[in-house]
């Protein structure tokens, strides 16, 4: 019927590159994706504030997302498979010779023109032959807990500081001065990078790895044990396998740091972890739609 997989794996099925700026298979060439030259990353940072609704308040903030920047565009057209199938993809094929599977190879890439410039098609997925895929209102779909790994790795890497893992590091600080107002992140003169407001340490952090060894107890078979993850002597979370992170995330986060950072940090974290338990939520309530709503706010607030 559809395909469900991690985000690489969709660029095969898809026919669609998920690297580089043109990621996004939904946003695809509309993305407001940018470059960061220290980091040497793409980021997505603030590509989301064009979903809000027209007069929301938000997109007039230039204060707290990328600096003076105002958002006006609307959300990029949501395409239909016809209009994918037809418009964009034939088109590559009449015009640059895009290939199908059978000719490219499962995950071949053949430099066609505008290739990474405006659009990402590697080739035509053979799955546009099945004669009701252009008729779905979704073909691909991402497993949910490869996403909240990745997401919960770098949360708490960041927040333990632990070092080559965290994404606060000298050059993403460099990165910070161009593009948010946030002078408490930026470099000082001397090239000394300022404790962040959401840094877990001394001893916050020993209550922290000392609440997960002793403290923390699930229900038989809920999850592993999590305290053999706790490392103290490095500092550290280790072998934490998708079903930890998955637990972590959505049992533990929304309390994990209440007494150890300040508030509106942990309103943040929290936020995104109610954002995974309703999207992994089977079914979606009108109460949880408005919580959702309310929550990507939340995980906006860039942490
Ligand atoms: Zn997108």
């Amino acid at each position: 019927m559809w395909t469900i997989s991690d985000f690489p794996a969709y660029s095969m099925l898809s026919g669609w590159t998920t690297h580089g700026r043109l990621a996004c298979p939904y946003c695809m060439d509309e993305t407001d994706a940018f470059w960061l030259p220290n980091e040497r990353k793409t980021s997505w940072f603030d590509c989301h504030r064009r979903f809000l609704s027209r007069n929301h308040a938000l997109r007039r903030n230039k204060k707290n997302f990328r600096k003076n920047r105002v958002v006006s565009n609307s959300s990029p057209l949501e395409l239909t498979g016809d209009e994918i199938l037809f418009e964009r993809i034939e088109d590559c094929v009449r015009s640059y010779g895009l290939g199908v599977t059978t000719e490219v190879g499962g995950n071949g890439h053949l430099p066609i023109q505008g290739y990474g410039e405006y659009h990402n098609w590697h080739k035509k997925s053979i799955f546009w032959e099945l004669p009701y895929w252009r008729h779905h209102k979704l073909r691909h779909n991402l497993d949910v807990m490869h996403i909240e790994k990745n997401f919960f790795d770098n949360i708490i890497n960041t927040v333990l500081n632990v070092p080559q893992k965290s994404k606060d590091n000298p050059n993403s600080r460099k990165d910070i001065k161009s593009i948010c107002l946030r002078k408490e992140l930026e470099l000082t003169e001397d090239g000394k990078a300022p404790v962040p407001v959401f840094r877990v340490f001394g001893e916050a952090q020993k209550n922290f790895f000392r609440w997960l060894k002793d403290d923390i107890k699930f229900p038989d078979g809920y999850s592993s044990n999590l305290a053999r993850c706790v490392d103290i002597g490095g500092n550290k979370l280790t072998g934490m396998k998708s079903h930890d992170c998955h637990v972590f995330m959505q049992r533990l986060l929304p309390i994990a740091f209440a007494e150890l950072l300040p508030h509106h940090v942990h309103e943040s974290l929290s936020g995104i972890s109610s954002f995974f338990r309703v999207i992994c939520s089977r079914t979606l309530k009108l109460e949880d739609i408005t919580m959702l709503k309310q929550n990507i706010v939340l995980v906006d607030v860039p942490v």
